[in-house]
């Protein structure tokens, strides 16, 4: 049996059902949380961690991000959604190699890690899928992913690929990587229906019903895009997913910034979890999502950072903020409170991913992912409320230890695999690599 660790004297913020929140310690045996309380005795094996003066929270939980693009952060900035995605983003996924997408991951899980996000929904290119999902194993990220699919030729730029390449690959890959550990689970993501023929959504649905598999798609992002579908198809965006068979608890549909009343209670019925971004949201000028509307009906909402250049960080401290700020001009101060924004970030994120009972809060017998914060700094240090400190003071880079499945990939702000300066350094060549590389085909 492994050896207990017990974080001993912070402020334990449970996020369970009571919501408590006190001082105390809590104890780690493999891979679970064992106990919590308001003093434990440890046992002669245990080791112990000070972790007063921090806050203990549940790992956070981001259900949208590219891990892929973390390289192309600070190339595309300044642009709408279609101009970023054909002149910058697809012809930058086109020109990566194995060594790029396994720089680019690197630094984005590293990133994300040391940041606080115990668990991500991601979506990687077209081509090279195994170089992403062996960088995350070696990440110990507990991850939800997959290949992404283009397969209409007209509006998929340079990361065309045909139906039937794709889904031999995407079967291959579910073969291959689902359920490869505890932490590796794959998910279908047809880009966003924009680029994909109504055959691959429909086989999506297929294999999302023969393997028991999460669907993650953008949908209903910018006006622009839902005025393609509305031309090609005759419905809205996510009306059109509906009628292939998509809307289910299963399916993720990310963005949802123009959602019509039809659509949100149609999402709200088939229980249809949405990934909101709100930093992507703004920085693309896509709208911003009614999400206090949403949540009222009903809908499970969580949140996610998007891809590292239309962020440009990949903080979920900085989600939450702006999450809760975003609601309140329109619907008032109190519309989406501190906690509601933690609770998005935690229980909701479990329950769009479909791990509500294992994951999300801080109870024993739940997985250890589990996250220390610093309320040391001046922007903090006097704040009582934990739930006001976690979201509007705190940032990623306030955060300590990070624990997923009870092991620590973060120790006192030092990832276990990765040095930051050393991927900074590699980044930047092979970013400049991709850039040369593009120059010659396009107009970048
Ligand atoms: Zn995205």
């Amino acid at each position: 049996m492994a050896h207990p660790l017990i974080l001993k004297g912070g402020t334990i913020v449970t996020m369970d059902s009571k919501r408590r929140c006190f001082k105390g310690d809590l104890e780690i045996i493999g891979n679970k949380i064992h106990r919590i309380g308001k003093s434990l005795k440890p046992g002669s094996k245990a080791r112990v961690v000070n972790v007063s003066n921090q806050f203990v929270i549940p790992g956070l939980i981001q259900t949208h991000t590219h891990l892929v693009q973390c390289l192309f952060r600070g190339w595309a900035d300044d642009m709408s959604l279609l101009d970023w995605l054909k002149t910058r983003i697809w012809p930058l996924e086109q020109a990566h190699t194995q060594k790029t997408i396994q720089t680019s991951a690197r630094l984005a899980l590293a990133e994300m890690q040391m940041l606080g996000t115990t668990s991500i929904l991601d979506m990687a290119t077209v081509k090279n899928t195994d170089a992403v999902l062996e960088t995350v194993k070696e990440s110990g990220m507990r991850y939800w992913g997959g290949k992404c699919l283009m397969d209409l030729k007209s509006f998929s730029g340079p990361l065309y690929e045909d139906t039937e390449t794709s889904l031999k690959e995407t079967e291959a890959l579910i073969k291959h990587w689902h359920n490869d550990n505890d932490l590796m689970n794959y998910a279908l993501c047809p880009r966003f229906a924009v680029s994909c023929t109504e055959n691959i959504l429909k086989a999506c649905v297929y294999l999302q019903d023969k393997y028991d598999l999460l669907i993650h798609t953008h949908a209903s992002e910018s006006l622009e895009e839902i005025a393609i579908i509305k031309k090609r198809t005759g419905f809205d965006n996510v009306s059109y997913l509906k009628n292939l068979g998509m809307l289910n608890s299963k399916t993720v549909i990310v963005h949802g910034v123009h959602l019509t009343g039809n659509e949100i209670m149609d999402m709200v019925k088939a229980k249809t979890p949405l990934a909101h971004c709100p930093s992507s949201n703004l920085k693309l000028a896509s709208g911003i999502a009614p999400i206090f509307d949403y949540l009222k009906q009903g809908m499970t909402v969580s949140m996610g950072s998007d891809g590292a250049p239309c962020n440009n960080t990949m903080d979920p401290f900085m989600e939450m903020r702006l999450t809760a700020l975003l609601q309140k001009p329109k619907f008032g101060p109190e519309a989406l409170p501190a906690l509601t924004a933690l609770e998005m970030a935690t229980l909701q994120g479990a329950k769009t991913i479909g791990r509500e009972d294992e994951i999300g809060s801080l109870e024993s017998g739940k997985l250890a992912d589990v996250v220390t914060v610093r309320r040391d700094h001046p922007s903090v240090t006097n704040v009582e409320d934990p739930y006001s400190a976690l979201v509007y003071s705190c940032s990623g880079r306030d955060v300590a230890h990070v624990f997923i499945n009870g092991k620590c990939v973060v120790k006192n702000g030092r990832h276990f695999r990765w040095n930051p300066q050393e991927l900074g350094q590699e980044s930047r060549s092979q970013i400049q690599f991709l850039i040369k590389k593009i120059s010659c085909s396009t107009t970048l």
